[in-house]
């Protein structure tokens, strides 16, 4: 086992980049089915906001992060593991990673954005990952216009009135 996940390291590490530069994931694939299905509408993977985000539903002023449980830490998930070999090369790498996302989950609120992160194994039951999608970002859905580069507070001042 332990030999298995040094030897993936390098592919690993390959998906891992890949996924960086923004390429589309089977978890991150089931979250914009979703969305879609209960009628969100968003962008994707707006490249000048910090972290590039998977969502962006510019009117609800609100981001979303579609987290591998591994490699972004998933607090208290049993996909959160750690390889047993290379143990300090990964918890480093593990670290980089999280401070990363916080860093950009700061300036994003900063900038008035709401964050949410999707864990990968949330997606894994549809209808409680549809219930959870309606609760943070349906009920307050104003309109599906697609044309928003809306300004978040222009979408707040909107959905309030
Ligand atoms: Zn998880």
């Amino acid at each position: 086992m332990a030999n298995d996940l040094f030897q993936t390291v390098p592919e690993a590490r390959r998906r891992h980049m890949a996924r960086v530069k923004g390429k589309d994931t089977k978890p991150e694939k089931i979250v914009r089915q979703t969305a879609h299905a209960i009628g969100l509408r968003f962008r994707l993977h707006r490249r000048d906001l910090p972290g590039t985000p998977d969502m962006v539903f510019p009117r609800l002023s609100t981001v979303v992060f579609v987290h591998g449980c591994f490699w972004h830490r998933h607090s208290g998930c049993r996909r959160c593991t750690t390889p047993k070999t290379r143990t300090e090369f990964w918890n480093a790498k593990f670290v980089t990673n999280v401070e990363r996302d916080m860093r950009n989950s700061e300036q994003l609120v900063r900038m008035g954005w709401k964050v949410l992160v999707v864990w990968e194994c949330e997606t894994f039951d549809r209808d409680q990952l549809r219930v959870r999608l309606s609760n943070d970002l349906g009920s307050s859905q104003p309109r599906h216009d697609l044309d928003g580069n809306a300004s978040p507070t222009t979408a707040i001042l909107r959905s309030e009135s």
